[in-house]
């Protein structure tokens, strides 16, 4: 069996109580790799070689330097995405289709960046004292914990790691325990670039032995993470302790929402993709449908036809459409929000159990599952399930898909269809997320700032927005210079140095 190690100040190593733990392939149920079980020894020497790094030059390289190293990687990202993206599927289940584009967009990420830290620039501020000058110079936080969930392990930390190094910053990334093996892949692709050690550092591990002394470790400038809402809030707890700043990424029951003027055959198909793609298993699933009264009897029949026909199997095939739980808990917690729904009265129109497994195997699917007659009070309409499971509900006016789309303890994202312009600009204008896709669904960009609002998070990933979190912004330096003026510049009113206050 492979075993992966810690990646700590340039090596790979065993954790400090030299424990590992297994990693099981979803669709087999069988374990396939073997995980460093870190601890808070390993998270110490981690940090401190973190600090070393940033002190002993990082922190303080040109930007140029930075950027060339990140476009190595990036061109070493673009050879090794199909490996990066076998050993994603592998370890958390998601299609080869998905990762294997996720894992050929990464390479993007470190290029724009790299991009962005070289037009990195200060100003010269004219200030009001006779004899200073006055610049200001963007400077890296320090150490950056990094921390990510198990659905999208690699891209998840690549939103993190791009700009927090391109910004002089280093990092301590912490997987999830579910898939750890993807970031220490991502590990030895940093080592044969030529990082300086401990530039990058991965410590796996569980939540608890790894996570939490890490947020809390004295010489972490930052967190940056992207979990569930329970996590976040002890981080985000943790961090205010600290007096640290935190970028959350959490969770969403983003609505979906279709007007009878949409054009119909697109929106089955972006509706179905937005939820049932990746099993239901992402932040941004579309998993609240909101259909108008006029076409929603016709519409739900379409979806159930069109998600009744999905093909379920081995997520390394390119023809599979729905793919296994990644984890059993997660498993459980499905099945459980099916009972709930039920329990609720809401009517379920497709699917609503366990599925069997494709090919007689172990791993756990579920029917990709639809819930009519929904209200939004329903718990299935109001908390994350993170699964295959749509929820369908009636509005009548575009009033009322506001205020439905709106009424939700989250905002990460929403889908409007529609091929009326006007209509378009006021939806994305009124709804509470921060993302709003007009007639497409789960579209993102390296370009484009994405993150929550309410309890999806708090902060940006993505575009020039997250370089900034990753920086001082911006530190003041004032150098008090005598200069003798320029002969052409004295008895200028304001021109000379100092002449003003004699
Ligand atoms: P999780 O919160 O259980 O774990 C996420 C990571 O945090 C793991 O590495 C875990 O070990 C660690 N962790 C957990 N508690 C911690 C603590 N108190 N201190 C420090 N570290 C801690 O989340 P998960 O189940 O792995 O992921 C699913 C969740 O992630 C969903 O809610 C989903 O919506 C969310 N998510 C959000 C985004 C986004 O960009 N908004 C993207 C993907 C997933």
């Amino acid at each position: 069996m492979q075993r992966f190690p810690l990646y700590i100040a340039g090596q790979f190593r065993d954790a400090a109580g030299g424990e590992w733990f297994e990693t099981e392939n979803p669709y087999t149920l069988e374990p396939w790799a073997q995980i460093a079980r870190g601890g808070p020894a390993d998270v110490d020497a981690a940090v401190a070689a973190a600090r070393t790094a940033f002190e002993s030059g990082w922190g303080r390289s040109k930007p140029a330097y930075r950027a060339g190293l990140l476009r190595a990687l990036a061109d070493r990202l673009e050879q090794a995405a199909g490996e990066l993206a076998q050993i994603e599927t592998r370890d958390n289940g998601k299609l080869i289709a998905e990762t294997g584009g996720q894992a050929r967009y990464l390479p993007s990420w470190y290029r724009y960046y790299a991009g962005l830290a070289e037009n990195l620039e200060g100003r010269v501020i004219p200030i009001d004292k006779p004899d200073v000058t006055v610049y200001t110079r963007p400077e890296p936080l320090g150490v950056i914990a990094a921390i990510t969930p198990w659905n999208s392990p690699l891209m998840l930390a690549t939103w993190k790691l791009a700009p927090a190094l391109a910004a002089g910053n280093t990092v301590v990334l912490k997987p999830s325990e579910f898939t750890s093996a993807s970031s220490i892949a991502l590990a030895r692709i940093f080592d044969e670039v030529g990082f300086p050690p401990g530039v990058l550092n991965v410590v796996t591990g569980f939540g608890a032995e790894v996570g939490v002394p890490l947020v809390a470790h004295p010489k972490v400038a930052k967190v940056a993470f992207t979990g569930g809402e329970s996590g976040g809030r002890g981080v985000y707890k943790a961090a205010a302790e600290r007096l640290i700043p935190a970028t959350l990424e959490l969770g969403g029951k983003s609505p979906n929402i279709v007007f009878a003027d949409a054009d119909l055959d697109q929106a089955v198909k972006g509706v179905i993709a937005g939820i049932f793609a990746a099993t239901g298993q992402t932040c941004l699933a579309g998993s609240r449908v909101l259909v108008e009264d006029s076409i929603h009897d016709a519409f739900v029949e379409r979806l159930v036809a069109f998600a009744g026909r999905a093909k379920l199997g081995d997520p390394a095939d390119l023809a599979t459409q729905v793919g296994p739980v990644t984890t059993r808990p997660q498993y459980e917690k499905i099945l459980s929000y099916i009972e709930i729904a039920r329990a609720e009265g809401a009517r379920c129109v497709l699917g609503g159990g366990p599925a069997p497994h494709p090919a007689g195997g172990k791993g756990l699917f579920v029917q990709p599952t639809i819930f009519a007659d929904v209200t939004n009070d329903m718990r299935i309409a109001r908390e994350e399930v993170f699964g295959p499971v749509m929820s369908v509900l009636r509005f009548g006016d575009q009033d009322e898909a506001i205020r439905i789309a709106n009424d939700s303890d989250y905002g990460l994202a929403a889908g409007v269809w529609t091929q009326n312009l006007r209509r378009a600009l006021e939806m994305s204008d009124a709804l509470a997320a921060g993302t709003v896709w007009v007639n497409t669904y789960r579209a993102v960009s390296y370009l484009a700032p994405f993150g929550g609002y309410k309890a999806s998070g708090i902060g940006r990933e993505n575009g020039a927005e997250a370089l900034a979190a990753y920086m001082f912004h911006p530190g003041s330096s004032y150098s008090s210079v005598s200069v003798p003026a320029a002969a052409g510049a004295r008895g200028v009113p304001g021109a000379g140095r100092g002449r003003e206050s004699g």
